[in-house]
């Protein structure tokens, strides 16, 4: 399939608009959207709250959820600055063998869900999410590229994905060979339950960035709590490394991991930041401002704002993300011909 990457607007390009490339989406499967959820008792106060936060209503997780919250999506996107947000896919866990680990993953969204859905809405792009071990990986990823995918996310520690393991090889090239984009989790993570902490590490990136596919280390490698291992350093050294390798701002308005906020901002890595918020993850500015990232006035003007994305946007402009980090994914992201511009 042909790339539309030519009509695909610059980062320099002064009429593209910001897009916040890392929103998930979720559901119970209430529309039958093939969604499911499955919170643990002591994760369910967090979801809760995030969904109070994004402005639903808390009955919502056991009540018509699919529908609620591509409503409520579609509406904070319409009512910001942003001109689209990538919507993630969520892959089930899998063991290295490439069955599915049915009693693991706290959710699940198909990729024909986020693919039906961007069809029908201009500002929602695609992200699919697909083991590699899974014994028809190639064949998903060639539904999944046929049916218009912009990116494949994977969360490697979550999902149980080794990176560099060789026998994926031929998957990361045929990523490469159509520039599908990846986006990895890196770093802590708190929200999902963890199956191998040791692969938050960016290094296991090395095998997907090899084969010439354009990586975003989601969060940079940073750390999510106190106890994490920290490899925000290991992640800026491998851009030096791989010209090919990106990281995202997404939850940096958190504390602990918004630790390195000044070195995201600044070149030589700043060339290398994409902007993305983690919706549904709550946005709060105090830390940002506490410690001197941010100014009080942006806070007191956005942290009432109902519209969560359009703070987040806010917030990392005032912490001094250059322009360009809002709209450089449209230089990464795989746009198959055909596929209306969504800057204007
Ligand atoms: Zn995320």
């Amino acid at each position: 399939m042909q790339s539309g990457r030519a009509s695909c607007p610059s980062p320099e390009d002064s009429s593209a608009k910001p897009v916040d490339m890392h929103v998930h989406m979720v559901g119970n499967g209430s529309a039958n959207t093939g969604c499911w959820l499955r919170i643990s008792s002591w994760r369910y106060p967090m979801a809760l709250m995030m969904m109070r936060h994004i402005g639903l209503p808390m009955a919502v997780l056991k009540g018509d959820l699919d529908r609620l919250y591509v409503e409520k999506l579609l509406h904070l996107v319409r009512t910001s600055s942003l001109g689209a947000v990538v919507i993630l896919a969520q892959e089930q866990v899998y063991d290295d063998n490439g069955s599915v680990l049915a009693d693991f993953g706290s959710f699940y969204v198909p990729n024909q869900y986020v693919l039906a859905l961007a069809r029908k809405h201009t500002e929602l792009l695609p992200a699919v999410s697909i083991h590699p071990a899974r014994r028809d990986a190639l064949e998903e990823l060639d539904r999944c590229l046929a049916g218009g995918a912009v990116m494949m996310k994977c969360l490697p520690n979550c999902q149980n994905i080794n990176c560099s393991d060789r026998r994926f090889t031929r998957f990361w090239e045929r990523m490469a060979e159509a520039q599908l984009p990846l986006l990895a989790h890196t770093g802590g993570e708190h929200t999902l339950p963890i199956i191998k902490p040791l692969y938050s590490d960016p290094r296991l990136l090395t095998l997907p960035l090899e084969c010439g596919v354009k990586v975003i280390a989601a969060h940079c490698g940073t750390k999510s709590g106190l106890t994490d291992p920290e490899y925000f350093h290991i992640f800026a050294g491998l851009t030096r490394r791989f010209p090919n390798l990106y990281g995202d701002n997404s939850a940096f308005t958190v504390p602990i991991r918004g630790r390195h906020v000044v070195e995201c901002t600044q070149e030589p890595l700043a060339q290398r930041i994409v902007h993305g918020s983690d919706f549904p993850v709550p946005v709060y500015g105090h830390f940002p401002c506490l410690r001197g990232y941010m100014d009080w006035k942006t806070l007191r003007t956005w942290q009432r704002n109902p519209n969560v994305m359009e703070r987040d946007y806010q917030f990392k402009r005032a912490m001094g993300f250059p322009a360009e980090t809002f709209t450089r994914i449209w230089s990464l992201l795989r746009l198959p011909a055909g596929v209306p511009l969504r800057n204007n």
